[in-house]
């Protein structure tokens, strides 16, 4: 249980149910295999400029609401009188909630097809799926901006926020993972899906793959 103080935040009930959402999801993406060791972080975002993210070395298959501890958006710092440490990249998410005003949920996993494929540049095209990145017809292509890995997450926290594409709500950083983002848990949760599905494709689609003669 997260201890904190008499001053600390609480969440709101809309904040309380998209959490438990994203609980339902961290479950169905467990099962799926993208939180590999403690791997992945979520969040949420609150009133009062508060983000709830995921605690540090949480394991995504035993999660509970008292896993989700308070940050304040501006300065990615924690708040006063919780003694849990939060995710490593939380300031990678609270750069996305600073950059896009209409973010209210970020996820974050390890999706195997993704990770495998994306090197920058990486183009998907002309797929039903894009039309989950907001465009209007699956005759168009769209360019998944990618960064390559760190482990200082607080230097790219604060100079990530030009890098994000507030229209397709999706970062990917090389060798790693995917970020996404939404008005709520599941418009994350379809970004994420949706480019697995087109890097799965490519996958298969490898020359190599071919099979002899055909
Ligand atoms: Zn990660």
């Amino acid at each position: 249980m997260t201890k904190r103080n008499p001053g600390a935040a609480y969440p709101s009930p809309l904040t309380k149910s998209y959490l438990k959402r994203v609980l339902e999801l961290a479950a169905i993406s467990f099962e799926r295999g993208w939180h590999p060791g403690t791997g992945g972080n979520f969040s949420v975002r609150g009133p009062h400029d508060i983000a709830w993210v995921s605690a540090s070395g949480q394991h995504k298959g035993e999660m509970g609401l008292g896993d989700f501890l308070p940050i304040h958006v501006a300065t990615a710092a924690v708040s006063s009188g919780v003694y849990r440490k939060p995710s490593d990249e939380t300031a990678l998410h609270c750069a996305i909630y600073r950059q896009d005003a209409d973010a209210r949920s970020v996820l974050h996993v390890h999706t195997p097809h993704t990770v495998a494929l994306a090197q920058a540049p990486l183009t998907l095209a002309s797929n039903e799926m894009l039309k989950v990145f907001g465009l209007k017809t699956h005759e168009s292509s769209i360019v998944i901006p990618i960064l390559p890995n760190t482990q200082d997450m607080q230097t790219l926290g604060h100079t990530v926020g030009p890098l994000l594409d507030t229209a397709l709500k999706i970062l990917v950083l090389e060798g790693h993972g995917v970020y996404a983002w939404g008005a709520n848990p599941d418009e994350a949760m379809y970004r994420i899906e949706a480019l697995e599905y087109l890097c799965q494709l490519q996958f298969y689609r490898r020359p190599s793959l071919s099979v002899a003669g055909s």
